[in-house]
């Protein structure tokens, strides 16, 4: 069974996809980490990020793996590196990059293969997984996302004002909407859900209540 959730950054979904992939004991794949790591790589390699062909052979020159919650760029722990605000910004112009995309869906769909999951990112649905038995688009509001974003950031020990990451996020929304390549859209057959006015916990049951029902 293959769950995909779609959305926007700060929509809760990352938070979601995982709750609930541990409700259902099966796997969770981050596919944004995936462009992360390919935005951190560009980084490490002092390459424009803008430069398709440059950035299409870093991809291809690279291997990204899992290993349990951790993520390895060419075996090496990169999960924590892959949150800074830096690799953030230019993720979502390497996710633009058709060869970045092609790589990377070819390994989605791989790790697809081996079992049930809940893989959350933006084309899941749409692109990636079409036949997938449950496809769920969740999104928020900007302010609320906004906040969260700037929540989880304060964490990692990163102070910024809203009005700065709401610009950020605003600016991500749109690269990933206008895109040529698997813009970030919901799937025709996605349920929309706006997690704006509800906790993470009433998302995951309204998640779950809607798999159960559809499985029974
Ligand atoms: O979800 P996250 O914020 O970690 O994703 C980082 C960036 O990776 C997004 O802004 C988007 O540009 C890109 N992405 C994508 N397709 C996915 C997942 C992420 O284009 N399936």
């Amino acid at each position: 069974m293959i769950i995909t959730i779609d959305g926007p950054a700060g929509s809760g979904k990352s938070t979601v996809a995982r709750l609930l992939a541990e409700r259902l004991h099966i796997r969770f794949l981050d596919t944004g980490a995936m462009y992360r790591a390919i935005a951190l790589a560009v980084v490490n390699a002092a390459t424009d990020e803008n430069d398709h062909s440059a950035v299409a052979q870093v991809a291809c020159g690279v291997t990204i793996s899992f290993d349990h919650d951790r993520l390895l760029l060419n075996r090496l722990d990169i999960t924590s590196e892959i949150r800074s605000p830096e690799v953030t910004a230019i993720s979502s112009i390497v996710a633009s990059n058709p060869a970045v995309r092609e790589r990377l869906v070819e390994l989605q769909r791989d790790i697809g293969k081996c079992g049930s999951m809940v893989t959350e990112g933006r084309d899941q649905g749409t692109v990636v997984f079409p036949d997938a038995e449950h496809k769920f688009f969740v999104t928020a509001n900007l302010e609320a996302r906004a906040r969260r974003r700037q929540r989880e950031l304060s964490y990692e020990g990163i102070d910024q004002p809203l009005p700065v990451v709401m610009d950020q996020l605003r600016r991500r929304d749109e690269r990933d909407e206008t895109r040529e390549h698997a813009p970030m859209r919901p799937a025709e057959n996605a349920v929309v859900v706006d997690t704006s006015d509800f906790t993470i916990a009433q998302v995951v049951e309204m998640l779950m209540s809607r798999i159960q029902s559809r499985s029974s």
